[in-house]
């Protein structure tokens, strides 16, 4: 059996989609430079003189690979990862109330490239519209989004700053989803961005798996995907440090925690993908071979990579790819790589 794959969560945003002051102390300005560039990139990696390596790893990755670029230039080379006639969901990136400045090309900027992008690639591109709740009539967006453009799902990603459950989301975008059967792509886990001024902590409050079990009660039709799986840390956290059934009753890791409710049965529409996750770190390869040994487990997990955001790792996207087809059988494969994603979309 085989057909086309579908790569549920991917990027193409480029530098000119995210925040001036991302990168603090003026930095950004100086970085656009190209000699200056690689130069303070691999500087900073080894001073780290702001105890920020991690951003400033990001920061350099997303310019080196998209300074210049547009999303169609970006698009060119996931395709060419990829067999003909894969389909590739496209997550745009809303970072505006991220309270780090202005940003370039807006989102609404960013939409209409992909939409266009979609025109050229009709078979092959699945937009997606980033809802951010605290945008000024998001609701008017979205409708205008799905009915005229065509875009078929949505992305949020709470540690910007906003809860899943926030009222927005549970009273204007939501129900309307529900109704047009569009699928919710969201952000879980504590790594990635997150708004100025809030903790690490208090940005994972934000993407906690717990905070979907309110949305999944109220919307029982909505299909969601946790992206990441609860993400690296807990992963490398469930392999590392089990924890005590007797003594704490319910785990804090949140890989265990979306198992939980997957095993639950009681949330038929809570998908989770495997992007950044697996494809970053191949250690995660065999634990996700065992996982997907229980069907449950099996029917709500879908295939995704995170490009462009996993290429900072040693592997390559075809190299992970291919390292999952042939670690997991056929049948697995094809089943979180196509079936669980159409039901999914
Ligand atoms: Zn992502």
């Amino acid at each position: 059996m085989s057909g086309a794959i579908h790569n549920c969560h991917l990027h193409l945003f480029t530098i000119d989609n995210i925040p001036e002051n991302f990168i603090p102390f003026g930095l950004q300005t100086i970085m656009r430079l190209d000699p200056l560039r690689t130069l303070v990139v691999s500087g900073l990696k080894v001073a780290d003189p702001f105890g920020k390596r991690d951003l400033f790893e990001r920061y350099g990755n997303l310019m080196r690979l998209t300074y210049g670029k547009s999303q169609e230039d970006l698009f060119a080379v996931v395709r060419s990862y990829y067999p003909a006639g894969t389909r590739f969901v496209i997550l745009p990136m809303d970072m505006e109330f991220m309270k780090k400045g202005r940003v370039p090309k807006d989102i609404h900027h960013q939409h209409a490239e992909l939409a266009r992008l979609r025109d050229k690639f009709p078979d092959l591109i699945i937009p997606f519209a980033h809802v951010d709740p605290r945008r000024p009539n998001v609701e008017k967006m979205l409708r205008k989004l799905v009915e005229e453009d065509g875009f078929k799902g949505v992305k949020i990603y709470p540690p910007l700053g906003y809860s899943p459950s926030d009222s927005v989301l549970m009273e204007q975008i939501y129900p309307y989803m529900q109704e047009k059967g569009l699928p919710l792509m969201a952000h879980c886990s504590k790594g990635g961005v997150r708004m100025d001024g809030l903790s690490a902590k208090e940005a994972a409050r934000f993407a906690d798996p717990d905070g979907y079990v309110r949305v999944m009660e109220a919307f029982p039709d909505l299909r969601i995907c946790l992206g990441h799986f609860g993400g690296q840390d807990d992963w490398k956290a469930y392999l590392d440090e089990p924890w005590d059934p007797t003594v704490t009753k319910a785990s804090t890791n949140w890989l265990s925690k979306i198992l939980d409710l997957i095993r639950s049965g009681k949330y038929p529409n809570l998908f989770a993908d495997i992007s950044y996750t697996v494809f970053s770190i191949g250690e995660n390869l065999p634990l996700l071979k065992v996982l997907l040994a229980d069907t449950q487990v099996q029917n709500q997990v879908l295939f995704g990579s995170d490009f462009y955001m996993a290429e900072q790792e040693k592997m390559t996207e075809r190299r992970v790819s291919i390292a999952l087809r042939s670690e997991l059988s056929p049948t697995v494969f094809w089943k979180i790589a196509e079936e669980n994603p159409k039901r999914y979309l």
